[in-house]
């Protein structure tokens, strides 16, 4: 709201509060929502980890005019079409080992609260009725749009927020005022089909999207929550008027701090469904790329700027990830042999000791500074470098445990806050063979995609392939693959 780094003083000391915009459930989530979600359990978790109690609360968004369209298409009603979509959130929420939050609210079963809502609004005074629908009056409000720089007291706003503001005003309905949003939608044609209507005191209807989060964030927080995070296309309108129906009910603070993530970009592009780019987790698993690696690309750039997700930012993802994982492991090996032969002096500690303390201290530092998780990152790479001289220099199984455990504890200590490597044990090592078996279906695949003469399939495979380390040679007689230091030859027609 300032657009200045603000401490962070929860209002009750220990404890904070967090409201997260959750999927609108019509498709599948794509992994722009998902960095979007992984970057607010990363921020749940270092939170936790600097022993803060957290109450999250991520609602599901299963009524809106997407969710309504999706069931009016598949001919479907509201709760069958969102249903499936529910379950694979679930399902892709797991795979990338988010936390759960406290509560996750479903729009549809808190309609009660959200017309109480309004009806506080119009007794206020903020809100009118039109033919069955309610709406806010943005214009009765002190201080409407503030969260997106708008001003209406003082002419057409800064920085594009004008613009945005005018596109948002439909001209479709009755309205004092066109830039006027909807509190309550009057049950129309549509609704009715998709089984998706509520009694109100002004008819049969439902709610509008921003009133849904408002209600749900008050009923589950309270009046006043320390953290309201989503990304970015959310700060307008969808925050900036949460916050004019909520402060508009209770004449309180509704949020003390808005965080907001910048959009994940697909290969240097915005994401959309023309471009084939709304990459889903499975469309993702399919290409037999990791949770590990996709979990760690994602929260690999700091949350205000623009994320890249590109293939081979994957491939270099899933190397770092092993990079930390396999220390983790020679650590643990070297720590079994050296059990016993303890111990150095008491009070002497050794370079990697001081190493890991340092880094300790840097990492905190860093994410203490609104999540810098690059230099987070840095400090947990300075370990592994260190660790990895030490343990070669020591030769097997004469580091001293002491320095060994406090290595582990940091590593362990890192992971509460990344959750990757965690992810990577799940998913067990894969050796060369289960990487060849894959590769030769593959490779039969894109043959196949090629005799067909479906070429964009077969280059889309090649890629696949390439991005898995694996060259690929055609020869009229078939496929040649480079896997690590084997060749593997698939025929035509085999
Ligand atoms: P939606 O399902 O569209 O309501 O979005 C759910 C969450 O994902 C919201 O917090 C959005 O701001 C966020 N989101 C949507 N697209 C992207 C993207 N490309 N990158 C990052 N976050 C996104
Ligand atoms: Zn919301």
């Amino acid at each position: 709201m300032s657009r200045r780094l603000e401490e962070l003083r929860p209002l009750q000391p220990g404890r904070v509060t967090i409201y997260t915009c959750g999927p609108t459930v019509y498709d599948r989530a794509h992994i722009g929502n998902f960095r979007t979600f992984l970057w607010e359990d990363l921020l749940r978790r270092y939170l936790r980890w600097k022993g803060y109690q957290v109450t999250q609360v991520m609602n599901l968004t299963d009524v809106d005019d997407r969710t309504i369209n999706a069931a009016l298409e598949s001919g479907a009603d509201l709760a069958a079409t969102t249903g499936p979509v529910i379950e694979a959130f679930a399902e892709d929420w797991g795979t990338l080992g988010l936390e759960e939050p406290e509560y996750r609210p479903r729009a549809t079963e808190h309609v009660d609260g959200m017309v109480s809502l309004v009806e506080r609004l119009t007794e206020r005074g903020l809100a009118y009725e039109r033919d069955g629908s309610v709406y806010f009056a943005i214009s009765r409000q002190a201080g409407y749009g503030q969260l997106a720089g708008i001003d209406l007291s003082a002419g057409p706003a800064p920085a594009g927020a004008q613009r945005a503001f005018e596109a948002a005003a439909d001209e479709e309905y009755d309205k004092e005022d066109a830039r006027d949003f909807v509190l309550w939608k009057g049950g129309a044609r549509g609704e009715q089909a998709a089984g998706a209507v509520w009694d109100s005191p002004w008819g049969p209807g439902r709610p509008g999207w921003h009133l849904e989060c408002s209600a749900m964030a008050m009923e589950y927080l309270g009046d006043t929550l320390d953290i309201h995070a989503g990304g970015v296309d959310n700060l307008f309108p969808h925050h900036t008027n949460e916050i004019a129906q909520s402060e508009g009910a209770t004449g309180k603070i509704f949020a003390r701090m808005w965080l907001h993530a910048a959009h994940l970009q697909v290969e240097g592009e915005k994401m959309s469904k023309s471009l084939g780019n709304c990459y889903t987790i499975p469309d993702l698993l399919d290409r037999g790329l990791r949770p590990s690696s996709l979990r760690y690309l994602l929260l690999s750039g700091h949350y205000r700027t623009r994320l890249n997700f590109t293939f081979a930012g994957v491939e270099a993802a899933a190397k770092s990830v092993d990079r930390i994982h396999q220390l983790r492991r020679r650590v643990c090996e070297a720590l079994d042999a050296a059990t016993g032969k303890d111990e150095s002096p008491p009070g002497a500690s050794s370079a990697l000791e001081e190493a890991v303390a340092r880094a300790r201290r840097d990492f905190e530092t860093a994410m203490d500074d609104d999540l810098n998780v690059s230099q987070a990152l840095a400090a947990v790479f300075g370990v592994v470098r260190e660790a990895n001289q030490a343990l070669t220099a020591a030769g097997s199984g004469d580091s001293r445990a002491a320095e060994l455990r406090a290595t582990l504890a940091f590593l362990d200590d890192f992971d509460r806050v990344w959750g990757v490597l965690a992810l990577r044990d799940s998913e067990g090592t894969e050796t060369d063979g289960d990487l060849e078996a894959w590769a030769v279906a593959r490779a039969e695949a894109r043959l196949k995609a090629r005799a067909d003469r479906d070429w964009a399939t077969a280059d889309a495979i090649r890629e696949e392939l390439q991005t898995r380390g694996i060259a690929v040679e055609d020869s009229p007689g078939g496929t040649r693959m480079l896997i690590g230091s084997n060749t593997v030859t698939v025929a035509a027609g085999d």
